[in-house]
């Protein structure tokens, strides 16, 4: 297949632009575009044929459902058995943005995007151009993040390019996403509340509104080998082809433990993700990777996975990362670490 890139300047799209998206999606065709999270790929979310080649441009595994994509409220009413005032006040406080609600179904919503289950996750993305999207083409977007499955999510026009050139029919380049990490899923189908991926939204921000929300703990605790609830989140995910290493704890003992393993593992290539705060102390690496200041997660967040793929593609042997604390971001950022470590992380540092 010929995959059309569409170059969007200054998050604005001419009607010619938009008609082909729009007319792209109607004949269920693939269209990638930028959100304010990562990169989506995107189809009709009420054909099901049309999400079905979502799951093989991605190779992603049957059984993992996929998040809609909305413009406006009023299109609940047709993804949902029931809108519950709980999901009102939470999107009122959070839509557009990046959180994604688990609901109950409702019959018009195919199994191909729910992998047969009886709720559909949703979310109402604020990119501009996502926005722009959703409004012209009118319909719910069903759309997991643009790359290979397994990979690194994107984050840059340039992996979306790398991952699905020739497998999608338009991609739409709109340069960086902000957030870099995906949005934060809650299940508002069970009581209380749980938060089944951490991401863009934080814990702190969601219990100002449910005090008694819950966090799935098999996604931020390495040693526990419960399943996560979320399909997904059982999956290899956001690997790197590198074994990569994480360890937390208190800042100085991390940093003297990193170099350590580097001097016992010289000869290897390695890399190593450090901060601000950090870069500057490790000794005998192949290259260290600055995500950016621990007083500014927004940007660790933002660089973690673009970092991630340039470690691919220095073709390094080993990745030490430096962790985060549990909290704000950190509880999301920790996930995708744990997620490209494989569970290797030593916590206590
Ligand atoms: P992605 O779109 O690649 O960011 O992945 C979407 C995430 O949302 C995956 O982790 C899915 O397992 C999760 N998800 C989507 N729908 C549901 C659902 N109905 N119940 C639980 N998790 C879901
Ligand atoms: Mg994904």
């Amino acid at each position: 297949m010929r995959t059309k890139i569409i170059d969007v300047k200054d998050n604005k799209l001419d009607t010619g632009q938009l008609d082909l998206i729009a007319d792209a999606f109607k004949e269920g065709k693939l269209v990638v575009f930028p959100t304010e999270t990562v990169y989506g790929l995107g189809a009709d979310g009420f054909n099901s044929d049309a999400c079905k080649k979502i799951f093989e441009a991605k190779g992603r595994p049957g059984d993992n459902p996929l998040i809609l994509h909305i413009a406006y409220i009023s299109q609940m009413d047709d993804l949902v058995l029931d809108f519950p005032d709980l999901a009102k006040t939470l999107a009122d406080e959070f839509w557009p943005g990046p959180l994604t609600m688990i609901l109950k179904r409702s019959k018009r919503v195919p199994d191909a995007v729910t992998a047969g289950l009886d709720t559909v996750a949703i979310r109402m993305p604020s990119h501009p151009i996502a926005r722009e999207i959703l409004k012209y083409s009118g319909l719910p977007i069903a759309a997991p993040s643009a790359n290979l499955s397994g990979k690194p999510s994107p984050t840059a026009f340039k992996r979306v390019f790398e991952d699905l050139n020739g497998k999608v029919d338009i991609i739409v380049d709109g340069g960086q996403a902000d957030y870099g990490i995906e949005s934060t899923v809650v299940d508002l189908t069970v009581k209380p509340p749980m938060i089944l991926r951490p991401g863009g939204v934080t814990p702190e921000e969601l219990r100002k509104i449910i005090p008694q929300i819950e966090i799935d703990n098999a996604v931020i605790d390495a040693s526990d080998k419960r399943v996560p609830k979320s399909p997904g989140q059982k999956y290899k995910h956001y690997a790197p082809e590198a074994e990569c290493y994480t360890f937390a704890g208190r800042l100085p003992s991390v940093v003297a433990e990193i170099n350590r393993k580097i001097q016992q593992e010289k000869g290897k290539k390695i890399a190593v993700l450090a901060t601000d705060e950090t870069v500057e102390d490790y000794k005998g690496a192949y290259i260290v990777i600055n995500l950016g200041s621990r007083e500014n997660l927004i940007e660790v967040a933002h660089n973690l996975f673009e970092a991630l793929r340039k470690c691919d593609d220095e073709k390094v042997d080993l990745i030490y990362a430096e962790g985060f604390e549990l909290r704000g971001l950190g509880v999301g950022i920790m996930n995708r670490l744990l997620k490209a470590s494989g569970g290797r992380v030593k916590f206590g540092l």
